[in-house]
Order: C-alpha cells, then structure tokens, then sequence
C-alpha cells in the first residue's frame, strides 16, 4: 500500500528520523517514492588520472586530497578549496561555495583517496573541479549508477539513498496513469518501472527510460488539466454566445479617430479579438505585452466594434472592463471616455469609493440596458450587480487577480446573464511563452514581443558607489528644475513590516534634504486608500514633484511627467519586477531615465542585464534563467506547479504533449 504511514520498521530507522521527515512533508511510502534522485554518479566508470577526464562532462576519479581549507570571498560567501593529485601526482583543485563544515568533515581524509564527481574545467592553466560531489567509501567503486538525493531539511541525501531500497518492494502497487495509446505511441516503460528505475538505476540506461516517460507524465498531468478546462469552457459556451460579424469599415473608422496610427502588433492581436468574437462559443484569450505598450486601445476598440455590430443585429449588450486597483480603472475610464461619448456609447464608472447615491444609479442602469460600458474595480463583483445582458468582459492586468479571484469571477460572469460573455484578459508580465502555455493553458494566447516605434528606450544605469550616487543625484536635480518628475521606490524589508517603514521613512527623509526645495510625497503599505490616492493625485497634479514609496504601495498610475525612476536596494528585486517599475516611465514625450542603487558590491549580473536591454521578455529569460520560474512568478500567486523532472519551459516537449492530448479530446467528440 503505497498510503501506508512511514514507520522506524519499515524504514529501519528511529523516532527521529520519522520525525524529521515528517517535517520534511514526506509521510507516506509514496511520498519518499516521490523524492526523486537530483541526479546520479555512474561509478561504473571511475578514472584515476586527469588526462583520462572529458571537460564539461561529468567524470567520476579517484584523487588523493592534499590539502582542504576555507577561505571567504569579496561577496562574504565561504570557499572552500582543495589541492587535489591523481595517480601521475598530477595536481588540480577543487571547490565549493558555502560549505561551511565540509573543509572540518574532509580533514581526516587528508593524503587519503577519495572519489569526486562533477563537471571539470579548464582555466588560466589550471585544471578546477566546481563543487564536485565526493565518496570516502572506497567500497562503492565499479558499483553501478548511484542515486544522488537531495538533503530534506536536515536529513542528508545519503541516509535517503541507504533507505529507499526498503521502499523497493512498494513500486509493483503503483497504478499506471497515462493512457494506453499514449505509452504506445512513445513506447514507454510502466508507470513502476519508472519508479523503480529513478531510484535504483542498473546504468544509464535506465534513467533516461525513467526520466523520458516521468518528465511526460508531469506535464501531460498539468496540460491535462488546462486543456479539458478549455474545452469544458468552450461545451458550456457553445450556442451561448452572440457571434458578432466583423466589420472591417467600422474598425477602419473607429481607427482614422485615434490620435495615432496602431501598430502591426496591435493590429494583428486586435484581428485575433474580432475573429474570436464571430463564433459561437465565447473567447477566451490572454493578451499577453509588456507594459507601456498599447493594450488598452485594443480592447477599447472591440469594445465599440462589439457594441455597434450589435446595434445592426437589435441585441443590446454590454461591456465590462475590471482593473485591479481604483487608480487604474480611474485612468481608463477617463482615457476612454471621450472616444465611447464621440460613438455614442455611455460609460460609467464603479469602484469602491463611488458615493452610495451615484453607486444605486449605475446598478439601475446595468440592469435596465441603459449603460453600454462599465469600467470598474471588485466593486463589480457584487452580489447586488445585475447586468441587462453582459457580453464583454475585459480584465486589465490579469495576473494581479489571483488563481482563486480568477475562478471566482469566472462563475460570476457565467451566472449574471443569460450569455456566456467573451473573456479577454490583458497581462503586463512577458512571460516567455512556453511558460506562458503551461500556466495560462486555458485560454488562447496573443503573446507580442514587438516594441512600437514610438516607445522610447528608458536609459537605464546602475550606480556603482557613492560618487556616482551623487552625481545622478545632480543629474535628477536637473531634470527636476527642467519640471520633469520622479518614482523613488524601496523595497520591502521582509523581516519586518516596522522595518520596511522605517526604510520607507528614512529614505522620504533623506530625499526631502536632498532636492529640497522640491516637494517629497511619502507612500506606504500601512496608510489608509484615501491618503494614497490623495498622495497619487497630488503625484499626478505636479504639487509632488518626488513620491519616495516602498514597493507594496503598487504604483500603476499614468504620469507622463514622471520621466526619472529610482530604485533602491536594487538587487532585492527579481528583473521582471525590475522591468516592471522601469514601465512606470517613458510614457511621455521626455527622454527617461531608470537608476538602480544596489548596496555596495551587489551590482550583479543580473542588475547589467537592465542596462542592456529595455525588452521585458529578454529579461524574464534572463530571469528565469538565473532564479528559475518558482522565484520569478512566485509559486502561490502564479501558479506555476513544482515539477520534478520535467523542464516547464521545454517548448517543444510542452507542445507536443498539448498536441496529443487535443487529438484525444477530438477522437472522445467523434
Ligand atoms: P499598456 O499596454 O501598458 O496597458 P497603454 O495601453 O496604457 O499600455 O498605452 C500606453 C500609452 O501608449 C498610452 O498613452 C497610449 O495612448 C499610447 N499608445 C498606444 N498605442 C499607441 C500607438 N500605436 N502609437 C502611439 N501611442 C500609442
Ligand atoms: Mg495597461
């Protein structure tokens, strides 16, 4: 039985160890058959000199170790060094970075063979092994492919590797979970034969069998999940949704209105939106851009495509379009006004602080069909909302609505009328697309990387110490003078909230001797709304010419003034949120100007990378690269899941599986 609890006689281990791992979140057999290996040492092959090694690839070698000590680096990390001499007392190195008590462990093994493996290089002459893993027990030469785990919290991988092989005879219970004509058609091994192989390998073989129909499985499972969600979608909505036919004369004239000339990008994803809007079951799409970069006219513009097209077909219907905090959907609504009035069209807006009277009125007018447009916040998903016959539903910066608020809205829109309206959400964060496809799997996806012409590039540059803090100082000081204004962001001081005021604080208090007599607004998580809309409004008005906030307060307001962001403490932030607070400038006629003031000695890598580029999508590569996917999106929020073995971001593996599992649902309707 695979549920059966862990016990000190199944595992022939203590209380403790019981303990310990359930704390660790491994319980059950099955849990502990879930732990996978991180990875394996082929000692099949063990070589004894280092002419005999491949650089770059993994080598198993008996060395004798000379000598091991710790030092500590410029960026106060531990490292660990060792002289390491094969059998031809050839010499080589070894080391490791914040191992503290590996040099206090090695110190008895001192002019005593021991076996590394890892991947060599080859540098300035010097032949170097980055933390190689290391054997004492001579015993397990020319053994077979040995399983590496990972330490559970404070259970070290080796005693999981010594207790598995109790587990062994639990694999023969594990029920196969793909479909027959899948492990057909890729000819994989049964689902236990893959357990049994992970964890106890006969040589290479065998993992990658084990690793090939694992990897599979783990995507198959989460593509499973989101596609059948579509298309359950698409069943409830067929015949449920109003087809409106596209006309292209109209969409030509609402154009020759606008101030400017759209962009193929927005043209081509503003096709898709109609396209989708002529069938019979409702759309479901994410329009996926950087920030800065033109959403917004596209969805306004099927808005009144929609709402026209359906004059001619004697339906009335209405819009929503919902943004997550009051200030955006003020922004929209007063962008959007004056274009929806020159068609025709009504509009109102609803959000929390609308007084009780004017609140009563909308409610009225949604359900009377006498409101064509309704811009709002939550505000919208009330109880007491009753729209006359909702068709369009826009959500402006999507990912800012959690999975659940996301499912919840879901069964709202579906039971307020009688349609099924059309979905289309609107995201700012450039998530790579194959990312994209596993985690907004659901819905069809217009991803554009393209950046308008008009978008200037924001001048980005980190400070490398205090003088160049002083001179950019100078710099802003002059831009303040020429009436420019600037975003001075700080970040959030985990530990505690009383510190991340005090951060807050300090930096407000320094900023106002700084540019005085220049006006400082202060913005913080733990004010009331009404003092930081006041405080965003007096941004926004110029009375304000500096707003020093800490990152909780989400800065989503247009200020085309604002041409100067500062960030502070800069290497505390992932590049996408990097990216995302540099989007708050450039979106006026003024060349713009981003700083990041990393405390001293952290400009990373990855801090560079923004210098380098004003693309959002190189740098959630960049990103994802350096912190993987669970970091950069954040596991709860995104819900990106935790895979094992497979790669989330494998394009053409996810592709495929999308693939089989669409053929399987068109085979189930035939
Ligand atoms: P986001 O994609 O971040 O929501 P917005 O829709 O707010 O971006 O657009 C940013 C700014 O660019 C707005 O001021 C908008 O009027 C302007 N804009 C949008 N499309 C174009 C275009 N094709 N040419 C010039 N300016 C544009
Ligand atoms: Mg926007």
């Amino acid at each position: 039985m695979l549920q059966t609890p862990l016990t000190k006689t199944i595992l022939r281990t203590t209380d403790n160890y019981i303990k310990a791992l359930e704390k660790a979140g491994i319980c059950t057999v099955w849990d502990m058959l879930r732990f996978f290996p991180r990875d394996y040492e082929d000692r099949t092959q063990v070589l004894d000199s280092f002419s005999m090694i491949a650089l770059k690839e993994k080598n198993t070698i008996l060395i004798t170790l000379l000598s091991i000590e710790n030092s500590r680096t410029s960026g106060n990390k531990i490292l660990t060094k060792a002289v390491i001499e094969d059998k031809s007392w050839y010499l080589a190195e070894a080391v490791w970075f914040n191992r503290k008590y590996l040099a206090s462990q090695m110190e008895r093994y001192k002019w005593k063979k021991v076996i590394l493996s890892g991947k060599p290089k080859y540098e300035y002459g010097k032949l170097s092994f980055p933390s190689p893993e290391v054997e004492t027990d001579l015993a397990k030469i020319g053994g077979s492919v040995v399983p590496i785990y990972s330490d559970a919290q404070y259970i070290p991988g080796k005693w999981i590797e010594s207790k598995m092989w109790n587990l062994e005879k639990y694999t023969v219970d594990i029920e196969e979970n793909l479909p027959e004509e899948i492990i057909k058609k890729y000819s994989f091994i049964s689902r236990k034969e893959a357990f049994h192989k992970i964890h106890f390998p006969k040589n290479s073989h065998d993992i990658e069998l084990a690793k090939y129909r694992l990897a599979y499985e783990e995507l198959y499972a989460i593509n499973y999940e989101a596609i059948s969600s579509k298309h359950k979608k698409f069943d409830a909505s067929e015949g449920k949704s109003l087809p409106i036919p596209l006309d292209a004369e109209l969409v030509k004239t609402v154009m020759s209105k606008l101030p400017f000339e759209l962009t193929w990008g927005q043209k081509i994803a503003l096709f898709q939106v109609l396209k989708d809007m002529e069938k019979t079951h409702s759309m479901q799409r994410l329009l996926e851009w950087d920030v800065g970069t033109g959403k917004t006219v596209v969805a306004l513009i099927a808005t009144m495509h929609a709402i026209r097209q359906s004059e001619i077909l004697e339906r009335k219907i209405q819009v929503s379009i919902m943004a997550p905090t009051e200030i955006l959907a003020r922004q929209h609504f007063l962008s959007m006004q004056n274009m929806l009035f020159e068609f025709g069209l009504s509009c109102e807006l609803l959000v929390w602080s609308t007084p009780a009277k004017k609140k009563w009125e909308i409610k009225a007018l949604l359900k009377s069909s006498n409101l064509d447009v309704i811009i709002g916040t939550h505000a919208l998903v009330q109880e007491d909302v009753f729209f006359y016959n909702l068709w369009f539903v826009v959500i402006d910066e999507q990912h800012r609505f959690w999975v659940r608020q996301r499912e919840v809205l879901e069964k709202w829109w579906g039971n307020k009328s009688g349609l099924i309206p059309h979905n289309l959400n609107m995201t700012a964060t450039p998530i790579p697309r194959t990312l994209a496809l596993t985690l907004y799997g659901d819905q069809d996806l217009s991803i554009i990387s393209e950046y308008p012409k008009w978008r200037k590039e924001i001048y980005t540059k980190v400070a490398k110490n205090d003088s160049e803090r002083q001179q950019i100082e100078l710099f802003i000081r002059n831009e303040l003078e020429k009436g420019r204004q600037v975003f001075w962001i700080s970040p959030l001081v985990e530990e505690s909230e009383k510190m991340d005021l005090a951060n807050a604080i300090s930096t407000y208090e320094s900023l106002v001797d700084i540019f005085h007599p220049f006006q400082v607004g202060l913005l913080h998580g733990k004010m009331k709304s009404k003092e930081k809309e006041q405080i965003m409004r007096d941004f926004k008005e110029n009375k304000i010419q500096v707003l020093s906030s800490t990152s909780v307060v989400e800065v989503w307001v247009d200020v085309p003034n604002a041409s100067i962001m500062c960030i502070e403490w800069a290497e505390r932030f992932g590049l996408s949120q990097l990216h995302q607070f540099r989007g708050r400038v450039g979106r006026g006629k003024y060349q713009s100007y981003c700083y990041l003031f990393p405390t001293t000695g952290n400009s990373t890598d990855r801090l560079k990378a923004m210098e380098q580029t004003n693309n959002g999508f190189e740098l959630s590569e960049i990103d994802l690269e350096i912190r993987g996917p669970w970091e950069v999106y954040g596991v709860r929020q995104s819900g990106i899941p935790d895979l094992k073995i497979a790669d989330i971001t494998d394009l053409q593996l996810v592709s495929q599986i999308r693939e089989d599992i669409e053929e399987m649902f068109e085979k189930k309707k035939n």
